[in-house]
């Protein structure tokens, strides 16, 4: 008798528990419903959009572990007519439109694809769910190969699918694991840009829905003025669902050489000899040039890519401890079996005259695909030991060459030199302005020839300010010596800081006007902060 009497108050107490939860459940507004209008229910988006923890956490942070800003809700399209139909709804049917963001993988590191109270639209959802463009291979007599790729789709899928068919895209960021929609808003910078151009430069022709919900389909020819704006355009525009990205036949291996030096001024001579050799079916040009600062931090190989011989790690260190920066020259060449002896002579060639100290060059053989995903090694290991996803405060600048000299004594030495408190790679290596196209919303400086400088620090969560501070003052002291930089992936506080030291009057009015004739509402992309009259983003 007790064991029935317990069993059915068992059952009743299970039913009252469902029931009040559904009901519960049922009867509970949506928290996004305070900051989203409200009859954004009544559209099918409703059920995409979440607002859970695992959903808003993911979207309210970034590899930066920076700046945090929560959204109402995340949306998960399963169709490019989910992100056509939530900017349409945000643009036209509310008094109060809200922001939105398109997120690739969030690897901005300063909240860019953050979108605070408003939606963020999680881009990964449509290659999860293969709703999207895929990445399909085709070629045309005018246009030769070429691969249409969707806006979420990783450089990394892109890389195997194309090779599948012994063809790759030309230019290349040096890390594979972020989006071709994410990376062609900023610009898309690596090696092989002084010779093919950021990736920006190797578009043919791009699906965009804009911030007006308008499915566009635009290119140099066809409704040109959006295809140069979402260039380079920071996700101000319009959402790019779909890039023609163009093909060359791929190569199979790779000769990879670093070399030493102890004077900037040889190292950057050689540098900028080097890139001039850059015609695109040119013999004699190299397919990829970059450099980096050795700095008294341990071994001189870090995550970016694991290169040097381990039996060479101590003559290497030594070099360090006496100049106390070394400068490392890094080439590739490109060959398979047929051009394995012209490579070689053409490297040789290459190599007569160049500065570096004798006996300081070092030179490796890989696949192309180990050569191009070299990062992804690296990325791992920190992984495995909980250190990739700590604090990124990251600074890129391109440096006009004529300064440049006057950087490596005021920033190189008399900053990160002095203060010995950089963590992490640091990069220089100069670009040809001609591979670029001044239409696109990309900004560089104005010189032929100018540098990118990355200083890719990691901290801990409780020491970024020094780093933070070093970054600033690096600015500081370029702005103060009149050196005029550009920031590359800015990270600018005001519209007066990206009118005056981002875009300059003629570019910001062009940038202005196409903001007015494709987001007339300010709905894309507020992380950037352009627009946008957020407050400040929480820091973490
Ligand atoms: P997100 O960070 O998600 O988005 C960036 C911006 O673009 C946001 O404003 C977002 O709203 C917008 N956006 C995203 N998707 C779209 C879309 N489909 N349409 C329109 N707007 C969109 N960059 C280089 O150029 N060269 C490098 O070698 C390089 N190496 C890197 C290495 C690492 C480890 C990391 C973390 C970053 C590196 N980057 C490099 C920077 C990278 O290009 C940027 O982080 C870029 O934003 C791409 O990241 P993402 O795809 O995650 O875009």
């Amino acid at each position: 008798m007790a064991e029935q009497f317990s069993a059915a108050t068992y059952f009743m107490v299970i039913l009252f528990i469902y029931v009040s939860h559904l009901m519960s459940t049922l009867g509970k507004p949506k928290s996004w419903i305070n900051f989203l209008p409200p009859n954004l229910q009544t559209l099918h988006l409703a059920n995409k959009l979440r607002d859970d923890p695992v959903a808003i956490k993911l979207a309210s942070t970034d590899f930066g572990n920076i700046v945090r800003e929560i959204p109402a809700a995340v949306l998960y399209p399963s169709s490019i007519n989910d992100i056509e139909c939530l900017i349409k709804f945000a643009h036209t049917t509310s008094s109060a439109p809200f922001n939105i963001a398109a997120r690739g993988q969030g690897h901005s590191v300063r909240g860019q694809a953050m979108a605070r109270n408003g939606v963020v639209v999680d881009m990964t959802s449509l290659k999860n769910q293969k709703n999207g463009y895929g990445i399909k291979v085709s070629g045309s007599p005018s246009m030769g190969w070429f691969a249409d790729v969707g806006g979420e789709q990783l450089w990394v899928d892109v890389l195997h699918a194309t090779l599948e068919h012994g063809l790759t895209p030309v230019s290349w960021t040096d890390y594979l694991y972020l989006t071709v929609g994410g990376t062609l808003s900023n610009a898309g910078i690596s090696g092989q840009t002084f010779r093919y151009g950021p990736q920006i430069s190797n578009v043919y022709e791009m699906d965009v829905i804009t911030g007006l919900g308008d499915f566009v389909t635009c290119s140099r020819e066809k409704n040109m003025e959006l295809f140069f704006a979402v260039l380079g355009g920071l996700g101000q525009f319009g959402i790019i669902v779909r890039a023609r990205i163009a093909l060359e036949t791929a190569p199979k291996r790779v000769k990879w050489v670093r070399m030493l030096y102890n004077d900037f001024s040889e190292f950057t001579r050689d540098q900028e000899r080097l890139i001039s050799n850059n015609g695109l079916k040119q013999n004699n040009a190299l397919d990829y040039l970059e450099g980096l600062l050795l700095l008294n931090q341990g071994p001189p190989d870090n995550w970016r890519s694991s290169f040097f011989p381990l039996s060479d790690h101590a003559k290497i260190i030594s070099l360090v401890t006496k100049y106390g920066i070394v400068y490392c020259l890094e080439i590739a060449k490109f060959y398979d079996d047929h051009t394995l002896i012209s490579m070689e002579e053409e490297l040789q060639v290459l190599f007569e005259g160049l500065n570096f100290i004798p006996g300081y060059a070092f030179e490796k053989d890989v696949s192309y695909v180990d050569f191009l995903n070299r990062v992804r090694s690296g990325e791992l290991k920190l992984q495995s030991q909980g250190l990739w996803d700590v604090p990124h405060p990251w600074s890129n600048l391109f440096v006009p060459k004529s300064r440049i000299s006057d950087f490596n004594s005021g920033v190189f030495k008399d900053i990160v030199l002095k203060r010995n408190i950089t963590t992490g790679p640091v990069l220089v290596y100069p670009m040809n302005r001609s591979k670029w196209d001044d239409r696109m919303s990309a900004v560089i400086p104005e010189e032929d020839v100018f540098y990118a400088i990355g200083f890719l620090h990691s901290s801990g969560f409780n020491d970024r300010e020094a780093l933070d501070a070093q970054n600033k003052d690096i600015l500081k002291f370029c702005y103060d010596s009149g050196i005029e930089v550009k920031q590359y992936l800015p990270n600018y506080k005001t519209m007066e800081e990206w009118k005056n030291l981002h875009f300059g009057t003629i570019k910001w009015r062009t940038f202005e006007d196409r903001k007015n004739q494709f987001d007339p509402k300010m709905i894309l992309s507020p992380g950037q902060r352009i627009f946008t009259k957020v407050k400040l983003a929480k820091i973490i």
